[in-house]
């Protein structure tokens, strides 16, 4: 049972950064406003992820480390439109399997908060303000295999803030603030009013990014598209500033990538690299999330609609006239 739990970890935690997601993941679907990620070592050491969200209550808190436990969904016709990040049920599962876990939670209307020690099951009374306190310590210390794998700590650290990015990007009413050995790396404010959304991607990914994208908004049918996409200057020109959510997951997926590919064609001409954030809505029964344990693939049940709905969008977008 212990090897089975290491495998399944293994699917589910590469690096930092993906327990880094997950535990985001959590804090957004409890409805955290104000998440703060603390780090040492690039992760390696410690990943501390604080959240003002809902808590969990005394008797949930030993269930919630359970494999396949999860408070998301009660059927599996539900996991067709699943609305939360989370549903699998396995990421604390798979954390506690492979690092040392500890969870500090305050339910909202209970008296204070309680401290589980993830090794020993205790757990004790705690002082602590409503929402989740979850630290992982010495991440893969029972696989010294998996640990050699890791980059250097500068490595991890910059994996960590890649994902604490691309959450940023798609809750802009969310505050996030990363540290890094007790020195704050990055702090992204919660926006509000009608511009967050310009607001969040001006802060977390420049103005520069905003001056040289235009908006991207092609409403109506069954799937919206929204967002910015730009064409940087040749001297400006880098890959990485490519984001694409699908019903505010962040997700890489070969359809929309080609679709990108294909509407930015006759203008960049394979010279340069695209910048754009681009948030596509679609009903959740067109959308299969459940391919993969990281939930960064997606299989659409018409991917031909989703390739032209998206491929439409950047073009008018950039008033590339349609043959
Ligand atoms: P999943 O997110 O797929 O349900 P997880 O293993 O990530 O599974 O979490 C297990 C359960 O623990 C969740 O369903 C939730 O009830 C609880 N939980 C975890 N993190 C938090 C958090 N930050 N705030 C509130 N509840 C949490
Ligand atoms: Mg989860």
């Amino acid at each position: 049972d212990e090897l089975i739990s290491q495998i399944a970890a293994g699917e589910v935690v590469e690096r930092p950064a993906s327990v880094v997601r997950e535990l985001l993941d959590n804090a957004l679907d409890a409805g955290a406003r104000e998440i703060t990620v603390r780090l040492s070592a690039g992760g390696v050491r410690l990943i501390s992820v604080e959240d003002d969200g809902a808590g969990i209550p005394r008797e949930e808190l030993t269930v919630a480390l359970r494999r396949h436990a999860t408070s998301k969904i009660a059927s599996l016709d539900e996991l067709e439109t699943v609305g939360t990040m989370g549903f699998r049920g396995e990421a604390l599962a798979a954390i506690n399997a492979i690092a040392d876990l500890s969870l500090l939670s305050r339910a909202a209307g209970a008296d204070h908060a309680w401290a589980l020690d993830g090794r020993t099951g205790e757990l004790r009374p705690v002082a602590r303000a409503v929402g989740t306190t979850l630290e992982v310590r010495e991440l893969f210390y029972a696989t010294p295999a998996r640990r050699k794998f890791l980059k250097t700590d500068a490595t991890e650290l910059a994996h960590c803030v890649e994902a604490v990015r691309r959450q940023a990007l798609a809750r802009p009413d969310v505050g996030f603030s990363i540290w890094h050995e007790g020195k704050l790396v990055e702090q992204w404010r919660a926006a509000s009013g009608p511009e967050l959304q310009l607001q969040r991607l001006a802060d977390v990914l420049g103005d520069e990014f905003v001056a040289q994208s235009v908006a991207v908004d092609r409403p109506g049918g069954a799937v919206r598209v929204v967002g910015r996409a730009g064409v940087p200057d040749a001297a400006r020109s880098r890959a990485d500033q490519q984001y694409f959510y699908v019903n505010g997951r962040f997700v890489r997926d070969k359809v929309l990538a080609h679709a990108v590919r294909s509407a930015y064609e006759d203008v960049l001409h394979g010279q340069r690299q695209p910048v754009y954030a681009l948030y596509l809505e679609i009903d959740p029964a067109r959308v299969d999330v459940n391919v993969h344990p990281t939930k960064i693939e997606v299989r659409f049940r018409d991917g031909r609609e989703v390739h032209q709905a998206v491929r439409h969008a950047i073009e008018d977008a950039l008033a590339v006239p349609r043959a």
